[in-house]
This record gives C-alpha cells, structure tokens and sequence, in this order.
C-alpha cells in the first residue's frame, strides 16, 4: 500500500511515541515517571467549564462562523490590548483548533513550494515538519553560545531571497529560555525592512519566572496592523491548563485572516462551539488561576534545577519560562535517542531526546509534574547515569541495582 511522499516524510511525533511506551509499561503496573509532558496538570478554570457547560445546556450546538464566535474574538481583542498594549479589531484574529492548527493554516496560507523559513534551534519539534506539509523548506538556525540564544548575524546569513518566514516560540520550547527585548526588537526591524514575516508563537508568553516579563513584539514595529509582517499565535492550552480544549489563534494583517478563512472554511469549517465558549470562559473570567500556575511552575523550575545541579557533568540553561528545560547530557552520550529508551527501560522515567528539536547531546525534561515526581525522576536518571551515586534504588518497592556502566 502507498502513502504520499510528504506523508513518508513527516517524522512520527517523538513525544507521542514515548506517552505509549510509558503508557504501555503503566498499564503492566510498571511506576512510570512522566518527564516528558507538555501540559500543566492544574485544573480548568472555573469561569471556562461554566460557559461550556451553559452553552451545552442550550442544546443548541452547530457551526460558528469560520474565524469563531464575537464573544470569543472579543475577548481576544481584549487580551491583546492588555498584553501587548495594541488594539487589533476582530477582523485581525481567527480562532483554530489549537495553536498547532493556527500554524499549519497560517503556512498553507503564507507558504509557496519552495518557499524557505527560517526556524530557531532549538525548535518547537513541529515547527519544520508543518513547513515540510506545505511543500515549504525548513531552514535552521544553531545558536553556537551554548545558552540557546540566538544571534542576528547567524539568522542573516541564513536568509535569502526565498526567505518567506521566521517562526519565534519565546520563551521557548524545549530549552525555557527566553530572548532578550533587545533582541525581539532587533527581529522586528529586521523583518520589516526585509519583507519578511515574524512569526510569534506566544503561546507561554505568560509562563514567565522571577519578576520578568516577555517583550511585545508590537512595541518595536513601525507598520500598521493591516500591513504588519508580524503574526502572533497563542491559545488557551499552556495558560490555563486546556490542552484538551484545543483552541488557539493568530492575529495578523486583515488579507493574512482573510486567507486562512478560506483556508480554514475547507479544513475545518470551524472550531467546536462549546470548546469556543469555554476559551471565552477562560478569557473573561477570574485570572488567579494563571497566577497560581506560574508561581508553582516557577517553584518547580527551582526544584528540578537544584536536583539537576546533583550531577557534576551535565550542564543546564537555567529557564526563565516555560515548563521545560534541555540539559545537556553529552558527558554521558551524544546519541540522545538512545540515552532516552535507556532511561526509560532502566529507570522508568520519560524523557524527549534533543535531536528532535535540533539539539543532539540534549535531553527535554518537562517540570509541569508534581515536585515528588521531578525530585524522584531526576534522581531515578542521576542513579542510571552517575556512576558516582549508590546502585541500588528502590522504585516502588521494587529495590533495583545498577549493574552496567
Ligand atoms: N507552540 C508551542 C511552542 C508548543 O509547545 C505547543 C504545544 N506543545 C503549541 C504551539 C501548540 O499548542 P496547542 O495546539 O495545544 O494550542
């Protein structure tokens, strides 16, 4: 049996193929530790589950309009001037089925074959393979600093007369890092002068540690919002805890909205409904919750730095959003993949190999679990890893000896 050429060609999600080994080996009782998740556990707001709820009961649940419902759009405007201290009108926003789906109608929109866009490693492991789907090249850029900052002279030299994009995720996923003001800035400038489009996945532009904040990348542009080169996705996933709500957007010049309408009416019609009235819910409603979830994440960044800084050999960022970090493992293996299942089988403990987001040598380990699940995680790696540690270790009551090297 065939499959398309592009099919062929996209890379199976990493991150999927471990949540099955690790959901496999928990169903045969094994005790399991989830470092590798992308959502914070926290419960959906009240104010979101209410409004679906309330909407549900009407029993009157069809199609919407293609870019969304006027009260969800509102809110967006709305979340936009706060944030970013600019005022788009409801014509500059469409709402998708989660952010992913925002990117993937933005590229079928922004995107001829051939075209080149220019992503930041380390990168959102989707980022190239949604460029590939739209018969788009994928062009990298590596930050040599050895801290996941990128320079402008590196992102330069890598653009040329088929550049049609860059695609920013700051702070970013996978390493937490966040790029500085000046440097957002400094894009902005860049972009606009060269015709290029920015894109900003904001999507934790929120989840930001100790008193900082990001920086609004509409603070540096000179264009006007319906000939801007800046497009911005965000959603309702990382923010408050509604991954399963699938619900992002992307604001963007009136003719870019136009055109992802077209495009979206024809994969999609819309997004549900009631998934719509819940990110309204989550928009308008009481904002403690967001609070809370940084201020534990934050207090979870620091724990699984702490136990990181356990192991003399490996180097981590310290990250300043996000709910990720990307150590750097190479003292122990350069083949992340391999360091990953062997983890995994050895010491029961999921973690994402760096080669997936263009960071070979690294491991991603996600912090939005609970402080016992990192401390026992990071200590069940060190055992695996550190010949230096005790061999033995207990994992349930199951005592467990270390006998490789
Ligand atoms: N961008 C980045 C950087 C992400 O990490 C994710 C989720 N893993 C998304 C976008 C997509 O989020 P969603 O589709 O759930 O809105």
């Amino acid at each position: 049996m065939s499959v398309s050429q592009i099919a062929r060609e996209i890379k199976e999600s990493p991150t999927l193929v471990m949540n099955e080994k690790a959901r496999l080996l928990r169903e045969k009782g094994e005790k399991v530790i989830h470092l590798g998740a992308g959502e914070p556990k926290s419960k959906v707001p009240i104010d979101a589950v209410l409004s679906a709820a309330a909407k549900l009961t009407t029993g009157d649940i069809r199609y919407t309009p293609t870019e969304g419902i006027p009260v969800l759009l509102k809110a967006i405007v709305r979340y936009t001037e706060e944030f970013y201290n600019k005022i788009v009108g409801p014509e500059n926003i469409i709402v998708s089925n989660g952010a992913k789906h925002s990117l993937y109608n933005l590229m079928l929109s922004i995107i001829n074959p051939q075209d080149e866009v220019v992503i930041l490693a380390p990168y959102w492991v989707s980022y190239p393979e949604i460029v590939k789907m739209v018969y788009g090249v994928p062009v990298i850029v590596t930050p040599e600093d050895g801290r996941f900052q990128p320079r402008m002279n590196d992102i330069d030299e890598k653009v040329g007369s088929y550049t049609r994009a860059i695609i920013v995720n700051s702070p970013n996923n996978p390493s937490g890092v966040m790029y500085s003001a000046e440097f957002i800035g400094e894009l902005v400038e860049y972009c606009e002068k060269k015709g290029i489009y920015l894109i900003m996945d904001d999507i934790y532009h929120k989840l930001v540690y100790d008193g900082r904040s990001a920086a609004s990348v509409y603070k540096y542009s000179r264009e006007e919002t319906d000939s801007s080169h800046i497009i911005v996705l965000n959603g309702v996933s990382k923010l408050y805890a509604m991954t399963g709500f699938r619900i992002g957007w992307t604001i963007a010049a009136r003719k870019i909205i136009e055109a992802m309408i077209n495009v979206q009416a024809q994969n999609a019609s819309c997004t549900s409904v009631v998934l719509q009235a819940a990110a309204a819910g989550a928009l308008t409603g009481v904002q403690s919750g967001v609070e809370s979830l940084r201020l534990t994440l934050q207090n979870n960044r620091d724990v699984m730095l702490n136990e990181l800084h356990a192991f003399n050999d490996i180097k981590t960022v310290k990250p300043d959003g996000t709910f990720y970090c990307l150590p750097d493992f190479r003292a122990y293996s350069n083949d992340s993949v391999a360091l990953s299942k062997f983890l995994l089988e050895k010491a029961l403990v999921v973690t994402v190999p760096g080669v997936e987001f263009g960071m070979e040598g690294h491991l991603r380990l996600s912090f939005c679990g609970s402080v016992k699940e990192i401390m026992e995680g990071v200590a069940r790696i060190k055992w695996a890893l550190d010949p230096e540690s005790p061999n033995e270790i207990y994992i349930g009551d199951r005592k467990l000896r270390r006998d490789w090297k």
